[in-house]
């Protein structure tokens, strides 16, 4: 029988790993028990306050409860380790001694913040609460020891509001309504013209509030705060919202979140204090400036939660102290220096004293990487593979898109702030809910907020666009929109926004939900319609970075396109060849579909040839078209694959209007559309299979393209045409195709007095193929991994409709990733790796390479230079993304080879 962990074992176990385990690490005066590399443990907050502790950079005190800790409070089902507590108790006696104040004592009182942070930031996602330890007497004693009762009790009101919201769940809603009803008596406008007599009054209700939803009174023991908000930045990490952003950043196998506790500082002390946050970079450009923002007598939430629009560093920060901007300038420097990368981080000034309080490598739009990873490597902070390594792959994607029209007529009807850049043109949806409602309809949305939060992370991103009313370039809209890659105004104060009657007003003028709008997030321009756009070009450091990706990669890269203009565009952005031209897509046009259906239906084989020669000139011509594009490059053209059903009509019209124009009754159509019904098409008479039952349809095309070629090659255009059979499973198969395939060309050779060079292969989807790659590869020259089709028959999941349950094996982890975008590298790379190897036992210079979606899929890229694939090949605009992350693959495989001593 397996042995069972019993309840009592099980304690025993985690209880004496308790005692063994270090679970809190100290950070202050110059000294640090963690460090930078250990954001595994500590998460990036806790690790770089260590760090920075270690420069020194002023950081305020503390200590990091770590990830694991975290981790092990789920795996008890939500509740703190024992003896977790004990640890914290003797870490706030060091921090007590190195802050010289004492927690809970109204003498001197020790106030912390209790922050989350994670392996990986996520910006909101998780929980915060300051100025925990404060209390009635704490309060009393802070305004003697201040001379600052305003501050004192701004404080405290600040405490309960965050403490009931964050720990104890009352809804924020509840504390604003009193702030505001009290400002409104008082007859001031913001937060901070509300004197001291208001602020007591604020503290009342809020405890009133507090009472009332809670069911019992503000706790008054600072140790008891400080464990019930150690507990809930551990509970937020559960929390729907990090657990959906989580999901939407695909961000994986993490323990939890650290818990940062640490003296505070405070920028609410009076117009001589301040807080900010700031970049060492502009994120949203990459421009080598300032990028900060401050408020002037606040607390660090004020800034993130857009509620007053802060002032901007570099214009600002000089007149109103020229000695803390100075030094701000001085940090930018050295946080560069030593992380060498751009930072994001956020300061508080007291009494004109600058604390740092947190550092991080700062999120920043595609744009902004690639000129930045170029700036910086010219600045020799770095080196070229370290800058090509900078820029991710995947978020190219947001510079290959189309912008504005320059040329356009615009009708701007406001200006907000260019939050994140990009052009977004859509209906609007005045909350996250509805946008996903409506996208879910197939709409296309701009979400128009006052400012967003982080709630609103699933409308955020199915939107196109985004906009607010309110909030600065490091608000939560603004923050979240550059990581996504979403373009976004931000803080466009001409906005005003009812989204009970959704509506939104400019001036005079009213917006209703299907009013459509035009947004530019790198110019901050709102404007009436749709604007239209022009596509992307490959210039300056874009064009620089690709130039030293292409240095450092051994794939070539090849294109999916079926068309002249395909090819064209894919050259454009650096295709080296067209890895897969699906040739059923050139019967798709109402011109050429008749002619098809009429092969289809044709009742003899002579019949068939007349209808499939009224087809060839078709072929002819694209083939030529796209040979001429590609200028001597290898152009890879499948055979027809799809089943013959799919190009019949289903509807009694469509069948009545087709017999009429060939002659037939609708009965005749009926029976062959009914004859071509299959229970599962996709295993069914397709690919290789159509051309075994119809050798003339692979003769029409086989001639199609050699024709093509030898014109190409007489009017002087190199050509490398190169044969593609679908979905073979067996040598003979291919055996039998290739008679025809070298008859045919042989006789247009003949025909046309030239002769060109070409090649036959097939491609790899059917797994048995790859069982049995070394018998194909005798009779094959090139090897194209089809893995939609591949990846159909290793699950059995159908391409068209594993939709319907993926995403539950996803969201229960069973799957790490829909394999159907990232290659199952385990099982279906296992048959890839096996097939080349294979295959190159008995044809040493077997040519391979992808053609499936997973081409142009960063992860699956990696792979396929690590089995010593040819080449990748995907859709025209993913092409520059399969370049970088071949150059990736490439420098990172080079360094792990370097580092196992191999060569
Ligand atoms: C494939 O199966 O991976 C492939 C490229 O072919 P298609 O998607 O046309 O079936
Ligand atoms: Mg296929």
């Amino acid at each position: 029988m397996p042995k069972v962990l019993t309840k009592s074992s099980r304690k025993s176990k985690s209880s004496s790993s308790a005692k063994t385990v270090k679970r809190v690490y100290f950070f202050g005066n110059g000294k640090a028990e963690g460090g930078a590399h250990m954001k595994d443990l500590l998460g990036g907050k806790g690790a770089n306050l260590a760090d920075m502790t270690l420069v020194p950079l002023p950081v305020p005190p503390g200590f990091t409860i770590t990830t694991e800790t975290c981790g092990q409070y789920n795996d008890l089902g939500q509740k703190l380790p024992k003896g977790l507590m004990d640890e914290v108790k003797t870490h706030l006696a060091r921090l007590e001694k190195a802050a010289g104040k004492k927690f809970g004592d109204p003498g001197n009182p020790l106030l912390v913040s209790v922050r989350s942070g994670g392996k990986v930031s996520m910006p909101g996602m998780m929980d915060t609460v300051l100025n925990i330890g404060m209390n009635d007497p704490v309060v009393d004693g802070l305004v003697k020891l201040t001379n600052n009762e305003r501050f004192a009790y701004d404080s405290y009101r600040r405490l309960i509001n965050m403490f009931g919201d964050t720990v104890m769940g009352v809804d924020h809603q509840h504390f604003e309504t009193e702030l505001s009803a009290v400002k409104n008596s008082r007859g001031v406008k913001l937060d901070t013209d509300l004197d001291t007599a208001g602020l007591k009054e604020v503290v009342e209700r809020y405890k009133r509030v507090y009472r009332q939803h809670v069911g019992e009174d503000f706790p008054q023991e600072p140790l008891v705060q400080l464990e019930h908000a150690i507990e809930a930045v551990f509970k937020s990490w559960m929390g729907d919202r990090a657990i959906k952003y989580r999901e939407l950043n695909d961000i994986r196998g993490l323990r939890g979140t650290a818990v940062n506790v640490q003296s505070m500082v405070f920028g609410n002390m009076g117009d001589d204090s301040a807080t900010g946050v700031a970049f060492t970079r502009n994120p949203s450009t990459g421009e080598n400036h300032f990028y900060g923002e401050f408020l002037v007598n606040a607390q660090g939430e004020d800034v993130v939660a857009g509620i007053r629009t802060p002032l901007d560093c570099q214009s600002e920060m000089g007149k109103w102290s020229k000695k803390s901007w100075q030094e701000l300038l001085r940090i930018k420097n050295t946080l560069e220096h030593r992380y060498r990368d751009v930072q994001d981080f956020e300061f508080t000034i007291e009494k004109g004293k600058l604390y740092m309080l947190q550092t991080r490598t700062g999120k920043r739009t595609a744009a902004a990487a690639v000129r930045i990873a170029v700036d910086m490597a010219k600045e020799k902070l770095i080196d070229e593979k370290t800058a090509v390594l900078r820029v991710d792959p995947a978020s190219l994607d947001q510079l290959l898109h189309p912008g504005f029209d320059p040329k356009a007529n615009k009708n701007v009807l406001a200006r907000g702030l260019p939050a994140s850049p990009g052009a977004a043109v859509g209906k609007i949806a005045f909350t996250a809910e509805e946008a996903e409602k409506r996208v879910a309809a197939g709409e296309k949305i701009i979400l128009v907020r006052r400012e967003t939060e982080p709630a609103d992370i699933g409308g955020m991103h199915v939107a196109e666009g985004i906009l607010t009313s309110t909030g600065g370039m490091t608000s939560h809209a603004a923050v979240v929109a550059r990581g996504m890659g979403t373009p976004c105004v931000a803080g466009t104060c001409a906005l005003l926004i009812d989204h009970v009657n959704r509506q939104m007003r400019i001036g005079d003028a009213t917006f209703g939900p299907d009013h459509v709008i035009s947004i530019d997030g790198g110019t901050g321009e709102v404007m009436d319609g749709s604007v239209p756009t022009v596509e992307a070009t490959l210039s300056g450091p874009f064009g620089i970075i690709m130039k030293w990706a292409d240095k450092y990669r051994t794939l070539k890269i090849r294109t999916n396109g079926d068309t002249p203009t395909d090819a064209r565009v894919a050259r454009e952005f650096g295709a080296e060849g067209i890895g897969l031209c699906r040739t059923e897509h050139m019967f798709f046009n109402p011109e050429r579909i008749h002619h098809m259906r009429e092969m289809i239906l044709a009742s003899s084989v002579e019949a068939r040839k007349i209808a499939l020669a009224k087809l060839l000139p078709y072929q002819r011509e694209d083939f030529i078209g796209i040979f001429k594009e590609m200028k001597g490059l290898p152009v890879t053209i499948r055979l027809l694959d799809p089943p013959l059903h799919e190009f019949l009509p289903h509807n009694e019209k469509d069948q009545r209007e087709l017999a009429n124009s060939l002659n037939m009754t609708l009965d005749q159509v009926k029976s062959r559309v009914a004859q071509l019904h299959e229970a599962n098409p996709m295993l069914g008479h397709r690919g290789d299979r159509l051309a075994v039952t119809f050798p003339e349809i692979l003769e029409m095309q086989v001639r199609a393209i050699i024709e093509a070629a030898c014109q190409s090659k007489k009017a002087g255009i190199k050509v490398l045409p190169e044969i593609m059979i679908p979905l073979a499973g067996t040598k003979k198969e291919l055996e039998y195709l290739k008679k025809f395939t070298e008859e045919t060309a042989a006789c247009v050779f003949k025909e046309q007095g030239v002769k060109v060079e070409y090649m036959y292969g097939t491609m790899i989807e059917v797994p048995r193929a790859a069982l049995v790659a070394d018998a194909i590869a005798e009779v094959t020259e090139f090897f194209s991994f089809g893995t939609n089709d591949l990846t159909q028959m290793t699950f059995g999941y159908s391409r068209d409709d594993a939709n319907t349950f993926l995403p539950d094996y996803i969201k229960k982890e069973l799957l790490d990733h829909d394999p159907f975008q990232t290659l199952d590298t385990v099982g279906v790379g296992q048959l890839m790796e096996m097939a080349v190897r294979k295959g190159r036992s008995v044809r040493p210079n077997l040519k391979c390479g992808i053609c499936g979606e997973h081409g142009g899929d960063p992860k699956s890229i990696h792979f396929c230079h690590k089995i010593g694939l040819n080449y990748v090949s995907c859709s025209p605009y993913r092409v520059p993304i399969a370049r970088l992350a071949a150059a990736h693959a490439a420098i990172l495989n080079a360094t792990k080879a370097g580092k196992n001593g191999r060569k």
